[in-house]
């Protein structure tokens, strides 16, 4: 029995109740540090320690974290800290996933299930991703041949300290981030061994004026200030996501530039991360859940289902 209500509920003998906000079951897990999968209130949580600090220090809740033996946890490849679950040896529970190698992360690695728990954002053909080499070649490449002001957006943990690592190592100009990703980069220096050379934009906002770069989260894309910015520095802006894959992207954004630079399994990943957990049964959850299972049935003979939020548990069908 496997349903999504707050979180993603899984009937074994004991009940594991994965990243939810408030729902609690006989055993918590949480996979990353997101706050869609963020745990609000204090508790013990099956995690990983890099998790549990991130998480912490970021919604100011009291995890503690123990290990249970129904749980094997497996690097993910999304954030840093993220891990998928491998519940009884049987249910595999992806969490948040990516297959790639990228920068400072080593992609997920799927072992065999009965069950397979999987998200599905880019769950059709459309969201087909470049290799990372060569989405790493065109931002330094963009970055090398503007020669005013950037701005740079992305979700401002895990994508933003992305961008800056590919950034900083190719050019001396002035990097700035702001607040909410300067503050996760401190979390993250604090805990690993990766370091962010980007001042708070705050005190160094006059770095604009020449060629610095700003780092800034992707909420503030169209925010007031930033208009305020692009009028007053003539900035231009670039966003980087798996939805960049579409001009509608670019469009919502207001962007300039766009790249496709994702922290998700692209639609081959999640039929390749399938056909490696050779399961018998597949749940599609997030994104184009219903489209992918879909797609598996028909093409791949697989047994698949979209979870759905609110409804009922799957003896119910
Ligand atoms: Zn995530």
């Amino acid at each position: 029995m496997i349903h999504e209500k707050d979180g993603i509920h899984i009937e074994t003998n004991e009940k594991v109740v994965a990243d939810a906000r408030t729902a609690k079951g006989d055993i918590n897990f949480v996979s990353h540090a997101h706050a869609d999968h963020a745990a609000k209130e204090d508790g013990r949580f099956v995690c990983s320690e890099l998790t549990r600090k991130i998480m912490s220090e970021r919604f100011d809740v009291e995890m503690e974290r123990y290990e249970n033996s129904k749980i094997e946890l497996i690097e993910s490849g999304h954030i840093i800290g993220s891990t998928s679950a491998l519940i009884d040896n049987q249910i595999l529970y992806t969490g948040d996933f990516s297959p790639r190698d990228r920068l400072y992360l080593n992609g997920f690695e799927p072992v065999e299930a009965e069950k397979l728990i999987m998200e599905t954002t880019y769950g059709t053909p459309a969201y087909r991703f470049p290799s990372q080499e060569e989405v790493e070649k065109r931002i330094k490449d963009w970055v090398a041949d503007s020669n005013g002001p950037l701005v740079l957006f992305g979700y401002s943990l895990g994508k933003a300290q992305k961008i800056q690592q590919i950034v900083q190592k190719s050019t001396s100009r002035d990097l700035i981030a702001h607040d909410a990703i300067k503050n996760m980069n401190e979390v993250i220096e604090k805990h690993t061994d990766l370091e962010f050379r980007a001042k708070p934009y705050d005190k160094n906002k006059d770095v604009l004026e020449e060629n610095g770069i700003l780092f800034a989260p992707s909420r503030s894309s169209q925010a007031d200030w930033m208009k305020k910015i692009v009028d007053k520095y003539g900035v231009k802006k670039a966003g980087f996501s798996g939805w960049a894959n579409t001009d509608s992207f670019r469009y919502r954004g207001g962007y300039d530039e766009t790249f496709v630079l994702s922290d998700h399994a692209d639609f081959d990943e999640l039929v390749e991360t399938v056909e490696k957990v050779n399961p018998e049964k597949v749940y599609t959850h997030h994104g184009f859940d219903e489209e992918f299972a879909s797609y598996l049935k028909r093409e791949k003979g697989i047994d698949a289902r979209a979870l759905k939020h609110n409804q009922s548990s799957l003896t119910d069908f």
